[in-house]
């Protein structure tokens, strides 16, 4: 029999998991990646003995492929991915390849906001009560390098509307779909039904076994339930309890997880994560540990030592007793809505700015009038900012660096303010990736106190 052809185009984790994976499943393997790959990943491809290229893409060692995975970051317009199409060639996901060569549970995590929470969550609770788990998707390890070499009984993974976009066959045990609000819109011809159909993707080939959890008020969601059907269980959470819902806050402020043979219930003080987002992020990954059979006491301990994510409203240093804190991984407007609502009622000096991806800022302009005393705009444009805000916050600032925006917050806020880096906005205008962002931004605030 002809050795199957796998090409693998990117060299980021999940291509050279995907690439190694493929080798040792008897795989004639080759991988592309159209800019540079990291010296590790060249490193590893070298020893795995696995054929690469960078800097471009040759086609004729490309378009003679049996089957294609592809990159999440890769959009399906890039010109070698309509060669591709345009030959009928099958294009896969990482997951979906890994999914193949594995009997595994997975617990496959998604939404606009809440998912890299969520997922390291629950993968600290299943690993603090002995699973033998793997993390896996957008964050740790690729889950095809883990199933090639690990071999663990249960998965965590974390999955984008990228990655969700090229899975056909591929089943969850446990799927989580956190909320769909509008984001990365420009990947999605603008049009928000491409990107619910996307994150939806997540119910695909789930059966009467599996179980399906969900935020119960999401507006986008309800409707879409409305129209589709799945087998599955299904597992609603909501802040109160309606009907049906699994997890939720009683009278006296406990959070009640009900699961067929469990019941836990714990006070919401004693969850290690604050604010009506992280409640939610807490149900969703109460729930999956639940439905996993962990006993209740280590679902409570868990969730009550958990140390949280960094960039994700974190806490940096008090200068001058001005708080301040990072939520650089608020790349779109709903999370900031969720930043802001767990902020104190006045004195907040917003940082916004960056790549827009289609933004809209009115559904923040109720928190930010109520609670936001100033907004430093930062970004190499950040005239959408300006022109919308004006008028509606008592200061407006225009900074283009990050030097620029901490001076200018710096000098908007007095003792007792909190100043929120929460930008709705990518980063790659001025900066390498949120991570950077974040960690300039912080670095930023320690040197204030020098
Ligand atoms: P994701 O991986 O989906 O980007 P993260 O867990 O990294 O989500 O959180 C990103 C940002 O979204 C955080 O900075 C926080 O402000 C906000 N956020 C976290 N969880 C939720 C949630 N359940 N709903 C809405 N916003 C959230």
């Amino acid at each position: 029999m002809k050795q199957k052809r796998l090409v693998v185009l990117g060299g980021g984790e999940s291509g050279v998991g995907a690439a190694i994976l493929g080798k040792e499943k008897g795989m004639d393997v080759f991988l592309s990646d159209y800019g540079t790959i990291p010296e590790r990943y060249r490193r590893q491809l070298d020893s795995e003995g696995i054929a690469w290229e960078e800097g471009g893409h040759t086609e004729s060692l490309i378009l003679d492929a049996d089957e294609v995975v592809k990159s999440p970051g890769i959009p399906p317009t890039a010109p070698i991915m309509q060669r591709i199409a345009a030959k009928n060639i099958p294009v896969i996901s990482e997951i979906e390849l890994a999914g193949r060569y594995t009997d595994a549970k997975m617990v496959c995590i998604t939404g606009s906001n809440g998912k890299t929470t969520t997922t390291l969550l629950t993968y600290h609770i299943l690993k603090n009560a002995g699973l033998n788990v793997g993390l896996a998707g957008n964050v740790g390890k690729s889950l095809a390098l883990q199933v090639a070499r690990e071999h663990h009984d249960v998965y965590v993974i974390e999955l984008s509307s990228f990655q969700l976009e090229n899975m056909y066959d591929f089943k969850a045990n446990i799927a989580v779909l956190m909320n769909i609000t509008p984001d990365h819109l420009d990947r999605y011809d603008y049009k928000m039904q491409n990107y619910i159909n996307a994150k939806f993707r997540i119910i695909n080939n789930l059966t009467a076994d599996d179980a399906f959890i969900f935020w119960q008020d999401d507006p986008v969601i309800q409707a879409q339930l409305r129209q589709l059907s799945t087998e599955a269980a299904m597992y609603p959470f909501a802040e109160h309890c309606e009907e049906g819902t699994r997890a939720y806050l009683d009278a006296e402020d406990e959070l009640v997880i009900n699961t067929p043979g469990h019941h836990l219930d714990m006070p919401r003080a004693d969850l290690a994560l604050n604010g009506l987002h992280n409640l939610y992020n807490s149900m969703a990954a109460g729930l999956s540990a639940s439905l996993l059979d962990i006993k209740k006491d280590d679902i409570r301990q868990a969730l009550s030592d958990f140390a949280g994510v960094e960039h994700r409203l974190e806490y940096v240093d008090t200068v001058d007793g001005v708080r301040y804190i990072n939520d650089s991984k608020a790349t779109n407007v709903n999370s900031c809505w969720y930043a802001l609502e767990s902020m104190p009622p006045e004195g907040v000096v917003l940082i916004l700015g960056g790549k827009d991806k289609g933004n809209d800022y009115s559904e923040i302009l109720p928190l930010v009038t109520a609670k936001v005393k100033a907004i430093v705009a930062m970004g190499k444009d950040n005239a959408k900012i300006i022109d919308y805000f004006t008028g509606k916050v008592p200061v407006i600032r225009d900074t283009h660096s990050l030097q620029e925006a901490i001076d200018a917050c710096a000098g908007c806020a007095t003792a007792g303010d909190t100043v929120l880096l929460s930008p709705c906005c990518a980063s790659f205008d001025l900066f390498k990736s949120y991570e950077d962002r974040g960690e300039q931004f912080k670095n930023a605030v320690r040197s204030l106190k020098k």
